[in-house]
């Protein structure tokens, strides 16, 4: 089994969940008392947060590569970043290390594309949903992504940022979450990307009108996968 090299701590609340997947995906393929083989490099999260609302993004790629170089260096295989966001920067720490990185967007495009749907919403950090380093990957990848309109988009990225990243999870903003979900159908949606790896905590399959790809659970899924391979 290959050992993952997971960046975790964007927020922890999510961290938590990939952790899970991974051992019971690990438990599940290969039974009895086996669990995935994880290094994880947790980060402080205030330090990328301030980084980002100021727009020092370089200082994000210097702290992201340094624990990935560190996770290579302590032998890890490959490299996992337990959020969408700071796939953002994926370009600057691949030149850091002679490792892989499993990207987020690869592993939910295919898992869409397996379901035959063409056209998702994607819900994300105002980052993710603005620009496009995820949404690029994704349409690349022959898929066509929709966002919400400039207020449901800060809305949305709130949400994210003043609660489920500290760990509260509101009824309201459920409610607001799955509003933006049915407007979304309606402009012709087949399905939601939940494409920031805490709206999970919030949003799950049974609370959407549209299916859901939220992306933790897909990348975790796939990482358990590549371990195997
Ligand atoms: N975890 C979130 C994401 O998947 C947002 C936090 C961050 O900016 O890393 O994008």
């Amino acid at each position: 089994m290959k050992t993952i090299g997971l960046i975790g701590g964007m927020s922890w609340e999510s961290t938590i969940t990939y952790y899970e997947i991974l051992n019971k995906e690990i438990a599940k393929a290969l039974g009895g008392f086996h669990s995935a083989k994880i290094m994880m490099y947790n980060v402080d999260f205030a330090e990328l947060e301030a980084n980002m609302s100021s727009g020092n993004w370089d200082g994000n790629a210097r702290i992201l590569s340094d624990a990935a170089k560190r996770l290579e260096g302590a032998g890890a295989d490959f490299i996992v970043i337990a959020t969408n966001t700071m796939h953002k920067l994926v370009p600057q720490i691949e030149k850091e290390i002679h490792i892989p990185i499993l990207h987020i967007a690869d592993a939910t495009a295919n898992s869409i594309k397996r379901d035959n749907i063409k056209k998702v919403a994607l819900l994300g950090t105002k980052f993710t949903m603005t620009q496009d380093f995820i949404k690029d990957r994704l349409t690349a990848a022959g898929l066509e992504v929709m966002m919400p309109d400039a207020q449901d988009i800060e809305l949305v990225n709130d949400v994210i940022f003043n609660e489920l990243c500290l760990g509260k999870i509101l009824d309201a903003s459920r409610k607001e979450y799955q509003r933006i979900i049915a407007e979304m159908k309606k402009r012709g949606a087949e399905g939601v990307i939940l494409g920031c790896t805490e709206i999970g905590m919030l949003i799950s399959a049974k609370d959407s009108v549209l299916p859901t790809y939220d992306t933790t659970i897909i990348h975790a899924t796939e990482a358990a996968k590549m371990a195997l391979e």
